[in-house]
């Protein structure tokens, strides 16, 4: 089967190559893939900010058919419509993996960065991780269950209370996410970006997010003191990776405000104005990934219609059209993008 697999690290090294269809072990599910996403840390990945354990197919957000399944699974049959958490190996036994936070394992491997991902016809995933797919999520959304969870992950590390109001630095898939899962809970949401993420911002406001501002345009603290009688906003989420947001987010919270980082940086020391978290009393949480806890809640947010994740597709090619999407992607005129196999 045709699988796209990073080969080496640094740039690029990204690689169309044909590999041996796997078969399931004991306890694993072989699914075949119907659509798998292009996550920020791909891009990460493919620019060589991001270490995966090399040689490996990438894609850890994806949805299946189940095809075949191993000794000992029950739980499962062929023709099952699932997807998988990413969660491949974990060690069992840590603190984290007793308290169900495997995303904290130092042992963990996952799927499409240590062990073979969606970038591909077939992939292999151990029956603890799977699920079957609600009846109102189609395979397209599906395919979003992962960074949906990632977001329902940062939002469950905060508080939030009805009528908060919260900022969304980012508009990309993630702040789009992360935007709903927040709406779902009560609050105001304002979600920001730039002049380029224009069609983002346009995405935002169709999916009835309160305020979609370009801050390039608008002045966004002006907008946020005029909602909060100038105390400033309750929770700030940092979801695009960039500095200079990292910084207005701090500016734009409340004192006793709460900042959570879901976005990653390209470079991993960044300059962070602590004077500002003493004298405000912010509560700062960074957000790694999601666990298991958080993939009942996301599947069941899209199945109420919580979450609208299929109208972020906007592009979708073969894994054989890797260069073309990036483009997409990196050109800002895409915002979410599905790849799909090829025999
Ligand atoms: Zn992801
Ligand atoms: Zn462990």
């Amino acid at each position: 089967m045709k699988a796209l697999v990073k080969t080496a690290q640094g740039f690029g090294n990204l690689e169309m190559q044909d590999k041996q269809v796997p078969q399931p072990g004991a306890d694993q599910v072989k699914i075949e893939v119907k659509y798998a996403g292009i996550c920020g840390s791909d891009i990460h990945t493919y620019e060589g900010h991001y270490k995966v354990g090399v040689p490996v197919t990438l894609g850890h957000e994806f949805s299946g058919e189940v095809v075949e399944v191993g000794e000992g699974v029950t739980e499962f049959q062929v023709g099952d419509r699932v997807t998988s958490e990413t969660t491949f190996y974990i060690c069992g036994e840590c603190a984290y993996c007793k308290s169900g936070d495997y995303n904290l394992c130092n042992h963990r491997k996952g799927l499409g960065t240590q062990q073979d991902g969606g970038f591909a016809k077939y992939l292999i995933a151990r029956k603890e991780s799977v699920h079957k797919l609600p009846e109102n999520v189609d395979y397209q959304s599906a395919a979003m269950t992962e960074p949906l969870a990632c977001t329902h992950h940062a939002v469950e590390k905060t508080e939030i209370n009805k009528g908060d109001v919260v900022v969304v630095i980012g508009p990309g898939p993630i702040g789009l996410l992360t935007a709903q899962v927040v709406k779902s809970r009560g609050a105001t949401v304002i979600i920001t970006g730039l002049t380029n993420d224009k069609v983002r911002l346009d995405k935002a406001k169709e999916l009835g997010i309160d305020y979609a501002v370009n801050t390039q345009e608008e002045d966004l603290k002006e907008l946020v003191n005029s909602l909060t009688d100038g105390y400033g906003a309750d929770v700030v989420f940092e979801c695009s990776g960039a500095v200079p947001a990292a910084k207005q987010a701090l500016d734009l919270l409340r004192k006793k405000g709460q900042y959570g980082q879901v976005g990653l940086f390209a470079q991993p020391e960044i300059s962070f104005d602590l004077e500002k978290i003493i004298q405000k009393e912010i509560r700062v949480v960074g957000s790694r990934s999601q666990k298991s806890a958080d993939w009942k809640p996301s599947l069941e947010l899209m199945n109420n219609g919580s979450v609208n994740a299929k109208s972020l597709v906007t592009h979708e090619y073969t894994i054989e059209d890797w260069d073309t999407a990036y483009q997409a992607i990196k050109s800002g005129e895409a915002i979410k993008v599905l790849l799909t196999p090829l025999d």
